[in-house]
């Protein structure tokens, strides 16, 4: 039988070995669309929008080379290499009880892999995106945005990994179970709490003031039937030219939040039809097969988790001596997503079949030349690429390509708005 050593290295080299194999697809495909727009582009996109959309697309590729080299390079000194060895001893050696080696264990782990991704993290920020102009935030801004999400990370992380290697050793055969019913109650717990008091630690939320746009929202939500304590208008803008539109909280507390930069790039129209693509999600229940999904696949790992805690081979595969919890929860996590890999495609045409059901609800509610106007709007002010590599999509993208969508979208404008809520 081959040493799960191998097995590891066999899957490590497929998966690394397709992700810049998808990587360099990408490029050259849009290398060399580079030059002609799309004909059904060709009216609201010019040539210049279209190259810089080729040339933002590159630079986002050429880091995500660097970042994917980067990636593997630790995962190897990490578990192969004896990273984690040294870092548990390394805990030990600093506290006495096993709960707080293995606490201490994984949030030094946490920060190592958080600091290793700064520089990228800070090239991608005041290089790339201040190049193509997207940039707004500034190296402070940055900073206090970072000592924010290290002491949140800190406050949520901490006691949520005490919890668990606590039922993890306490609760006998069955601790995979409690330890499922915790984390779940826990996303929940944040889910909830979340547009309240934590989006407001990095963002200012104000009412939409705008009364012509808040009453024409309202009425789309009459008539869709949707109930929610709110639309705000957040300030995006302090980091990002990017606009976006989303949908926070759960039952009552749930919000609508416009960027503010989406505002300003959309007309009221559009931003209607921007809204009801985002209300589908919700109508067609899109966000709670996410969380039942989710809570499925969570309890699948953790059952795979309690079979690999107690293997052998498992850490003597991955070059770890001392067996713990901790290490468990700490090998499992890194080395799951190299054999999770190359099944991305079927999450992605999960969210694409969905993204296609959420335009059909909007078309039914709104006139479909609007959000297909938003979205050409969109796509060339975000510069996202009009042209991306067939295959590459299917693995990655959450949303069809552009041509596609507003291909879908204009057959259900020829079909009528009381066709398309069929
Ligand atoms: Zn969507």
């Amino acid at each position: 039988m081959p040493s799960f050593s191998n097995v590891f290295l066999a899957a490590f080299c497929i998966t690394f070995g397709l992700k810049l194999w998808l990587a360099l697809r990408q490029m050259r495909y849009v290398w060399l669309h580079r030059d002609a727009v799309p004909e059904a582009f060709a009216a609201s996109v010019d040539l210049d929008q279209h190259r810089k959309a080729a040339d933002y697309t590159l630079a986002k590729g050429r880091l995500s080379l660097v970042n994917l080299a980067l990636e593997g390079v630790l995962l190897l000194l990490f578990t192969l290499g004896g990273g984690l060895q040294w870092l548990g001893d390394r805990a030990v050696d600093t506290v006495s009880s096993p709960l707080w080696q293995g606490t201490l264990f994984l949030l030094a782990l946490m920060a190592i892999s958080a600091i290793a991704e700064l520089p990228l993290s800070l090239y991608r920020q005041f290089v790339v995106e201040a190049r193509f102009g997207f940039n707004r935030q500034t190296l402070s801004g940055f900073a206090v945005d970072l000592v924010k999400q290290a002491l949140l990370g800190l406050a949520i992380g901490t006691p949520l990994i005490l919890l668990t290697l606590w039922l993890m050793a306490a609760m006998g055969s069955l601790w995979w179970l409690w330890v499922w019913l915790a984390w779940m109650a826990f996303n929940l717990l944040v889910l909830a709490i979340y547009p309240t008091f934590i989006a407001p630690i990095f963002n200012k939320f104000t009412a939409l003031a705008d009364k012509d746009l808040k009453a024409r929202i309202e009425r789309l939500l009459e008539r869709t039937g949707f109930r929610s304590s709110g639309v705000f208008v957040m300030d995006g803008s302090k980091r990002s030219s990017h606009g976006n539109a989303y949908f926070t909280g759960l039952g009552q507390s749930k919000r609508i939040v416009f960027f503010d930069t989406l505002l300003d790039q959309l007309d009221p129209n559009q931003t209607e039809a921007v809204l009801a693509h985002e209300l589908g999600h919700y109508k067609r229940r899109h966000v709670l097969k996410r969380i039942v999904l989710m809570f499925g696949l969570s309890l699948s790992l953790l059952l795979v988790l309690a079979w690999l805690k107690n293997a052998d081979w498992f850490y003597a595969g991955l070059h770890v001596a001392r067996h713990s919890d901790a290490m468990a929860l700490a090998l499992f996590f890194m080395v799951l997503p190299v054999f999770l890999f190359p099944f991305t495609p079927l999450m992605s045409l999960y969210s694409r079949k969905h993204e296609f059901e959420a335009d059909a609800f909007a078309a039914a509610h709104c006139p479909p030349a609007d959000l297909i106007s938003a979205l050409v709007r969109l796509y060339r002010d975000n510069a996202s690429t009009l042209t991306p590599d067939p295959i590459h999509s299917i693995f990655y993208d959450s949303h069809p390509r552009a041509a596609e969508r507003i291909a879908h979208l204009q057959t259900l404008d020829s079909r009528g708005p009381a066709m398309a809520a069929i």
